[in-house]
């Protein structure tokens, strides 16, 4: 089987490592494919490749530049449906959310398509007698991406287009478990005029996060994934001196208040806990009904439609969702869901002995409902990353907002109520860094910008939208003077030839 190898200069390349890793089915747990590991010679080979690219691209006018977002869009939108096949076979989520997930990376593009008006600087003419004052955004560099599995399309496509339009060059190291589609989106970025060197993916494990985080030439890291290894590369990235943003792991609240519509609040739930098999950072996990009568009647309304739920593998049209990615995640969801009934929570409906035919070594798990979670509990404190939800039953609204404050994660949250002044004050005053009213994954379209607080996000910016801009440029201020000949005399008050 050959393996995937890496792709620089617009071009696929193997690279010198022997080393490869296994790419699984997760529907049927087969070895699929193999994906080199690329060595450090290797990674810095890239790097080298990035940087000798960097003077020309970062040179070229913002709107050239834009011009290859352009072609790139719409070569996305053309191969979208090639592109979400290939995406399923690796991840196991159904084709409609593949193809979802590629039309919210489109809009990160079509964003970076402004990029000559958002790179527009500031101008202040006259700050002193013949001195005008302006301020420029220049690239930051080589950047490097560093991404998850659950999102191997959308989530890098938050990172390069942004940072190629800023006039850098990038390096992506992906998901190993998933790397498929993001070398055929190599593939139609090249093809979309991007100059050699200029995008590049190396695939790789650990010993290829290390070099990137240690290669001096690599000015700014991205990466998206859990927050032990986020707190590790944001550590490690700004010790060498980088500039780094870590988007991390997330244990996402949903408030029901009493006056909510109970059956929008229930598909509310059951998409956004269990679609894409609860792989997803803003998947809402917890449920926080507001009183007992409330609680009882969402208990009732999410068990029937729980029970229905559809799961199977991508390739049945009537799929809601697929496996979790692999065996390590399996294990892990199991051992949370043990560990739930071991310490009192009430397992309503137990996913686990879910059987498909001709899928019994695929990584299959039913939804699953607890009910009195307690915020002890480890299946409240810790993300599962699986189709698991979990409902805390609050006494009142205080006990639901002060719940969410205390939480060590930062992602999302949002509450369901038809009460504005509940709806504002829940907004205002949570520690969250993205608030649903009446939404359930309150994820922020492509021109505002996504990230959490807390230990949800390491770094100062959050990514994509202006935020995406400000992280992959640096800011430059000149003040000049002309005509250049007048003659102002040394000057000692610090002023600028103000009068104080
Ligand atoms: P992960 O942290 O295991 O892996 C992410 C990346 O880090 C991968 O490229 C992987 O190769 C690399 N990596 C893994 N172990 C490493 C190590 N020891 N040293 C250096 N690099 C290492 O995450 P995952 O399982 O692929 O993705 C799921 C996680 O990502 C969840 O926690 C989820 O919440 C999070 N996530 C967060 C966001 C967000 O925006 N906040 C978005 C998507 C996913």
């Amino acid at each position: 089987m050959h393996p995937i190898g890496h792709f620089m200069s617009n071009q696929p390349w193997s690279g010198t490592s022997d080393r490869t890793g296994e790419i699984r089915n997760p529907a049927t747990g087969a070895v699929t494919g193999r994906v080199s590991l690329a060595s450090k010679a290797d990674v810095d080979a890239i790097v080298d490749t990035a940087a000798a690219a960097l003077p020309g691209w970062a040179a070229t006018p913002p709107a050239r530049r834009a011009t290859v977002m352009f072609e790139f869009r719409d070569l996305l939108k053309t191969h979208t449906d090639e592109l979400a096949e290939l995406l399923s076979a690796e991840h196991g989520k159904t084709l409609p959310d593949a193809r979802g997930e590629i039309a919210r990376g489109i809009e990160v593009v079509e964003f970076a398509c402004g990029i000559p008006q958002l790179l527009k600087g500031e101008y202040s003419e006259a700050v002193a007698q013949n001195v005008d004052s302006f301020s420029v955004r220049q690239p930051v560099g080589v950047v490097a991406g560093i991404t998850p599995f659950n999102f191997p399309a959308m989530v890098p496509l938050w990172m390069y287009p942004v940072a190629i339009a800023c006039g850098n060059t990038f390096v992506l190291k992906p998901s190993e478990k998933d790397p498929g589609v993001v070398m055929r989106i190599a593939e139609l970025l090249a093809q979309a005029g991007v100059p050699d060197g200029v995008f590049n993916v190396v695939n790789g494990d650990k010993e290829a996060v290390d070099t990137l985080l240690d290669n001096p030439r690599i000015e700014a890291v991205s990466f998206v994934g859990s927050t032990p290894i986020g707190h590790y590369i944001y550590s490690r990235g700004t010790a060498n001196g980088k500039r780094v943003q870590a988007l991390c792991g997330a244990k996402n609240h949903m408030v029901i208040m009493p006056d909510a519509d109970m059956d929008q609040v229930a598909d509310a739930l059951i998409g956004s806990a269990y679609g894409s098999a609860g792989e997803r950072c803003m998947a809402v996990s917890v449920a926080v009904p507001v009183g007992e009568q409330t609680a009882d009647r969402l208990v009732g309304a999410l068990e029937p439609r729980i029970r229905a739920l559809k799961i199977a593998p991508y390739t049945d049209p009537g799929s809601e969702l697929g496996p979790v990615i692999s065996k390590q995640s399996y294990d892990k969801i199991h051992n949370l869901i043990a560990d739930g009934i071991d310490q009192g929570a009430n397992l309503v409906v137990d996913g686990r002995e879910i059987a498909l035919q001709g899928y019994e070594e695929g990584y299959f798990i039913g939804g699953c409902l607890f009910d009195n979670v307690t915020t002890d509990m480890s299946i409240y404190r810790e993300e599962i990353f699986g189709p698991v939800l979990s409902v805390v039953r609050a006494a009142d609204y205080e006990t639901a907002v002060g719940m969410i404050n205390d939480h060590e994660y930062g992602n999302g949250t949002a509450i369901f109520t038809r009460d504005g002044d509940a709806a504002r004050d829940f907004w205002a005053r949570v520690r969250i860094g993205m608030v649903g009213v009446n939404v359930p994954i309150p994820v922020p379209v492509a021109y505002h910008s996504f990230g959490g607080w807390k230990r949800s996000l390491f770094g100062d910016h959050h990514i994509h939208g202006m935020e995406g801009v400000r992280f992959y440029t640096r800011l430059k201020t000149m003040t000049t003077r002309w005509p250049s000949g007048i003659r102002t005399g040394a000057e000692f008050n610090f002023t600028g030839g103000k009068d104080v």
